[in-house]
């Protein structure tokens, strides 16, 4: 077998590895952190982890102030 084509499939088998733990990882690092302060368009409250939208100035849950 040329050692280019190895070289090769073991570049892909490596590149699926990587990208398959990248999504675990990122699916748990959503689980571990409920309180971030900014996710994917909306801000979670500081004081009650509300999700709010991130063009809301205040919390719809409690009126706290929302960072940004
Ligand atoms: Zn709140």
């Amino acid at each position: 077998m040329e050692p280019l084509l190895l070289f090769a499939i073991a570049t892909a088998i490596l590149a699926g590895l990587l990208a398959s733990l990248s999504i675990l990882r990122r699916g748990r690092g959503k689980k571990e952190n409920p309180f971030a302060v900014s996710t994917e368009g909306e801000t979670r409250c500081p004081n009650c982890g509300m999700g709010n939208m991130w063009t809301d100035g205040r919390c719809i849950s409690c009126g706290a102030d929302l960072p940004g």
